[in-house]
């Protein structure tokens, strides 16, 4: 089956066999070699030439584990949070800014509208009990992207600290994480890495992790420092998905291998083909063309066709497509090009296509 929904993603056959990795003890020295790995490669990949300013924190769980671990986490007593919400994932953090009560007034924005750095500016000088600007980077919604780097800037100016998503994006998307003074990154193994779901991460200043250890404790398992203490000493405090870790490393690898940079190329073309195959059958994109990421395009339903039975006819032909969420439920669809997929690959999808409309 060819996977075109946003994660979890079509691997190679090699990281797939690194799934076989050998039983050991997560509390052996095989593990936290293993663990350091994955944990140095992470800041060869996404922060280089920075590699001594960040460290990466591994976690065992998907990448919304991440994402609340990195805002629970990251907040001093008696401080608030402030979310930018344009789309589903600006929304879960928001719900989980919500459940333990830490947030200000969200940032609300139509789900094709990007933020505007000035505004968020305003609002942060507005909320000087505001310690935390939360963001996602590519709002897999439509497959929208943020200004994160400039507003990671102002965050940074204002003496604030900038918390991104960029789950869907680290891998597939440019981002300067240490040029734009991003003090805390969430990502994941299962989306553009090329991974198994059910490892995620989070890359995080030096400086401020060492403040975050002493930072109130609002979670047993999502909390960032004992992790951080834990895999510093060569350890972890709960048991890691040894296996997954392992064919993640594998991915790690095959990323460096292809180069970060041309991984987000490789994607950009592949969302190019896709565009310009599904216009020429008539079919419309809901954002423009600039607005848009690497790896996800959102489309409206052709007349006369619904969701239901264009996913059916697709999956018939071995492509999984994903629906579109909340209101635009039963309206749109999404294709997502993440994975080991080639561009024979997206040829066979176009012709399906064709064929089912
Ligand atoms: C996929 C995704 C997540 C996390 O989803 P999980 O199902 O927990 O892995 C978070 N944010 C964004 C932007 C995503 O695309």
């Amino acid at each position: 089956m060819i996977l075109l929904n946003p994660g979890p993603v079509n691997v190679s056959d090699r990281v797939r066999k690194a799934l076989t990795f050998p039983d050991i003890c997560h509390r052996e020295s095989e593990c936290a070699e293993l663990m350091q790995n994955i944990r140095d490669k992470l800041l060869k990949a996404f922060v280089p030439g920075a590699e001594s300013d960040y460290v990466a924190i591994l976690l065992t769980g998907s990448g919304t584990a991440a994402v609340e671990a990195s805002l629970i986490s990251c907040l001093p007593v008696g401080k608030r949070v402030l979310v930018v919400n344009n789309g589903v994932y600006g929304q879960r953090m928001s719900d989980i800014v919500a459940s333990q009560r830490l947030g200000v007034p969200e940032i609300k924005l139509d789900w094709d509208t990007a933020p505007d750095p000035e505004k968020i500016s305003v609002a942060l000088k507005h909320h000087p009990e505001v310690h935390t600007l939360a963001i996602v980077h590519h709002e897999t919604t439509l497959g929208l992207i943020n200004p994160v780097s400039e507003i990671a800037k102002v965050a940074d100016e204002l003496n604030r600290v900038c918390v991104v998503d960029s789950i869907s994006g680290l891998g597939g998307e440019p981002i300067d994480v240490a040029g734009s003074h991003m003090y805390v990154v969430a990502g994941t193994a299962g989306k553009c890495i090329q991974g198994f779901p059910g490892v995620s991460f989070v890359l995080i200043r030096k400086g401020f992790i060492e403040r975050v250890v002493k930072f109130p404790k609002r979670s047993m398992y999502l909390n960032l420092a004992r992790h951080y203490e834990a895999q510093e000493q060569g350890s972890t405090p709960f048991t890691p998905a040894v296996q997954v870790y392992a064919a993640f490393d594998e991915a790690l690898n095959e990323l460096l291998e292809e180069g970060v940079r041309n991984r987000a190329e490789r994607y950009a073309r592949c969302a190019q083909l896709i565009r310009e195959g599904l216009q020429t059958l008539g079919v419309k994109s809901v954002l423009s063309a600039e607005q848009q990421s690497n790896s996800v395009s959102a489309f409206y339903v052709p007349e006369g066709m619904t969701y239901q039975h264009l996913h059916a006819c697709l999956k018939e032909r071995g492509y999984i497509i994903y629906a579109g969420q909340g209101h635009l439920n039963d309206k749109i669809f999404r294709i997502a090009n993440m994975g080991a997929l080639s561009q024979a690959n997206f040829s066979g999808f176009l012709s399906a296509f064709k064929e089912v409309v």
